[in-house]
């Protein structure tokens, strides 16, 4: 639908419209685009840069970018000061803290979980709401032990607890939450100890509720009980038959891995009557999966869940808690729309059309309401942590025209045809062009497969295709509409930049399910970027690049890049990182855990609440058993044996077994 997204984003995100939300312009188009270069070199200008990279979109109100062409960081959203974020790094780096490296604000978390309360405090008052909102965040997006401190820590003037999914999770929960009178929610799978745990810690002065989410879990919960003596406060995941969309699209419906069917609720709350148990059955819970793009599916979905809640107090159940789950979507690309990497209504949207429907359906039926319970994981943790790296080098598509015979009818007819190809490109027949210089590069490719073209003239060949497309990729940059079979020439002429990073271990989302990350460079914002390009990363893994981008429209093929200069680093941002990219990554080609660091800010500045360093080589070859002791003196008996068949010289040997010794305690990433 013909919606200009870029109208609607002055609209909500910041205001927090008090509307309720109505859904936003879908995305039109689902093939790649050809970037147009609107962007002459003379006049280029920060204004530039932000339209280019959409920092507005997703980075409101905590990114954006100074006069000096850097990113800043205005952690503590439009109230506080801002931090210049090329000059952090390099303080940063002077302080020995090597690249990659994760910079977390603790002000931005703060934030978030103010900013998620605000708006359901706005949205209970709105709708004379007669119950309290009362978020957890579920662990398993940032398990990180400084930043689930900072998580309670903030979360204390709104009482706001912990979610845990599995019994490692239960042991942080329990013995991190310290708020009185927050919720300790007990999802995933659970066995005698954690059920016994879990009831226990109500003798602490906790409030942990176990949702039930399998009906096997219903006797084991009646026996726990029983055996401690301890009622316990229960709750059922309900598999609703609203299903989400995209990606997590089947997290619900009958056929969900998790939660209990209608059929299986009615036989838990029959179960629990006849042991006497009733009153324990409290709470209602659903998560019908993350990254919700649009609003009405959560609609869809709260609607259903109240309408059980509703029941469930009528059968005798003893309600008083309604848990919405996760789902609460984050604006990757900045567009407000409904495409997976975007979310068509805003945080305030989101808490009035959960109130106000719950409402809805208690005060239809003269049940009193529940507390509100959010689970929102990637809405509260995303934003608190940009990634930093560098470009090591880049590569390019050779596109200067080869030395050419003087005299054309020397030239094979091939390379004839190619160099009078590149010589006819114009606006009126680039497209036309385009397939002959494409159709003469597949013919000399077979000529030279046959062995009727040599290698050197293969060469000749390949670089007149691409100046060819060099030359007819500017002129399509320029045109309002690119026809639809130009759209590869992007990709054709991309340059890599290859970047000091493991996508595996620090964006695996973005190789698992091609998830999209906000990704531009942090300084020299003030110039155009004339390159374009894709990012390649530091493992020996085709699958260890970046080649998707966000666009305004769907997904870019490329993204723009400033040249790189000779002995200057170019840094680039990852950003809306921070929910589950770090424990999802892996130690593919053992790079590992990158340094991290804690910036919080300071009336004078900043200050640095932690390092977290990285993992060393030694750290990751033990996670593959690997003895760092054992292998030195591997080696070094190795160098004798070489030294006494002369192999080496005593220098060699010293100096090999020092590198060797030295490396396993460094970073497992390049130096510069
Ligand atoms: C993953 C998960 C969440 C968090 O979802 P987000 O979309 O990140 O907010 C909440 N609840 C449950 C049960 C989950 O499995």
């Amino acid at each position: 639908m013909g919606v200009d997204r870029s109208q609607l984003l002055a609209e909500t995100e910041n205001l927090e419209t008090d509307e309720r939300s109505g859904a936003i312009a879908k995305h039109s188009n689902n093939s790649t685009r050809l970037q147009r270069a609107d962007f002459p070199n003379r006049n280029w200008t920060i204004e530039k840069s932000e339209n280019l990279y959409r920092i507005g979109g997703w980075g409101e109100p905590y990114f954006s970018i100074n006069a000096a062409g850097h990113v800043t960081v205005s952690p503590q959203g439009d109230r506080g000061g801002s931090l210049d974020l090329f000059e952090l790094v390099n303080a940063l780096r002077e302080r020995n803290l090597s690249l990659p490296l994760l910079i977390r604000f603790s002000d931005i978390l703060e934030h978030r979980i103010e900013r998620l309360n605000a708006c359901f405090a706005k949205a209970i008052a709105r709708y004379n709401y007669a119950g309290t909102y009362r978020g957890v965040f579920p662990v398993k997006c940032n398990q990180q032990k400084h930043l689930v401190a900072d998580i309670v820590r903030f979360g204390r003037p709104y009482q706001f607890g912990l979610e845990a999914g599995s019994k490692p999770e239960l042991m942080i929960a329990l013995a991190m939450l310290d708020t009185l009178g927050s919720l300790l929610i007990c999802n995933g799978y659970k066995d005698r100890e954690y059920m016994e745990t879990a009831m226990l810690a109500q003798r602490l002065g906790q409030c942990p509720i176990v949702v039930l989410e399998q009906i096997e879990e219903l006797p084991l919960a009646i026996e726990v009980s029983r055996s401690l003596g301890i009622e316990p406060m229960l709750g059922v995941r309900a598999k609703l038959s609203a299903r989400g969309v995209g990606r997590w699209g089947t997290s619900s419906g009958d056929r969900a891995k998790f939660g209990l069917t209608i059929p299986e609720i009615i036989e838990v709350v029959d179960r629990l009557r006849s042991e006497g148990m009733l009153g324990s059955l409290q709470l209602l819970h659903y998560h019908i999966g993350s990254q919700i793009s649009s609003i009405s599916v959560i609609k869809e979905a709260i609607q259903e869940a109240s309408k059980i809640y509703v029941e469930l107090a009528q059968l005798g159940a003893n309600m008083k808690y309604l848990d919405v789950g996760g789902g609460l979507g984050v604006d990757y690309d900045g567009s407000q729309t409904n495409f997976h990497a975007s979310k068509n209504y805003t945080l305030q949207n989101y808490a009035n059309d959960v109130i106000a429907e719950v409402k809805d359906a208690c005060d239809e039926r003269n049940v009193p309401v529940p507390m509100l319970i959010s689970e929102s994981g990637r809405a509260v943790s995303s934003h608190q942590s940009v990634l930093i790296f560098d470009v090591l080098s880049t590569s390019g598509v050779p596109a200067d025209l080869p030395a050419i015979a003087s005299d054309p009818e020397e030239e094979h007819p091939i390379i004839r045809n190619l160099s009078e190809t590149y010589k006819s490109i114009s606006v009126e027949n680039y497209q036309e062009a385009f397939h002959d210089a494409t159709q003469f590069k597949e013919e000399a490719l077979s000529r030279f497969n046959f062995g009727y073209l040599s290698l050197t003239q293969r060469a000749s060949a390949d670089r007149l295709y691409w100046a060819c497309c060099k030359r007819i990729l500017e002129i399509a940059r320029q045109q309002e509409y690119v026809p639809d079979d130009l759209e590869d020439l992007e990709k054709i002429m991309a340059s890599i930049y290859y970047v000091n990073l493991s996508v595996f271990q620090s964006a695996p989302d973005s190789w698992a399910i091609d998830q999209l990350f906000p990704i531009m460079p942090i300084h020299r914002l003030d110039e155009e970027p004339t390159e374009r390009g894709i990012i390649a990363d530091l493992t020996c893994d085709s699958d260890g690049k970046i080649d998707q981008f966000i666009d305004l429209r769907d997904v870019k093929p490329v993204l723009e890049f400033h040249p790189l200069k000779s002995g200057e680093p170019y840094y680039l941002g990852l950003f809306l990182g921070g929910a589950y990219q770090e424990i999802m990554g892996n130690l593919h080609n053992l790079f590992g855990d990158t340094n991290a660091v804690h910036i919080h800010l300071t009336p004078k500045g900043y200050q640095i609440e932690h390092v977290v360093k990285g993992d060393t080589m030694t750290e990751v070859l033990s996670y593959v058993q690997y003895n760092a002791e054992d292998l030195v003196e591997n080696i070094r008996r190795r160098s004798e044996q070489a030294l006494l068949e002369k192999r080496i010289t005593l220098q060699e040997s010293q100096r090999l077994l020092q590198n060797y010794e030295r490396s396993l305690g460094r970073y497992t990433y390049l130096s510069p």
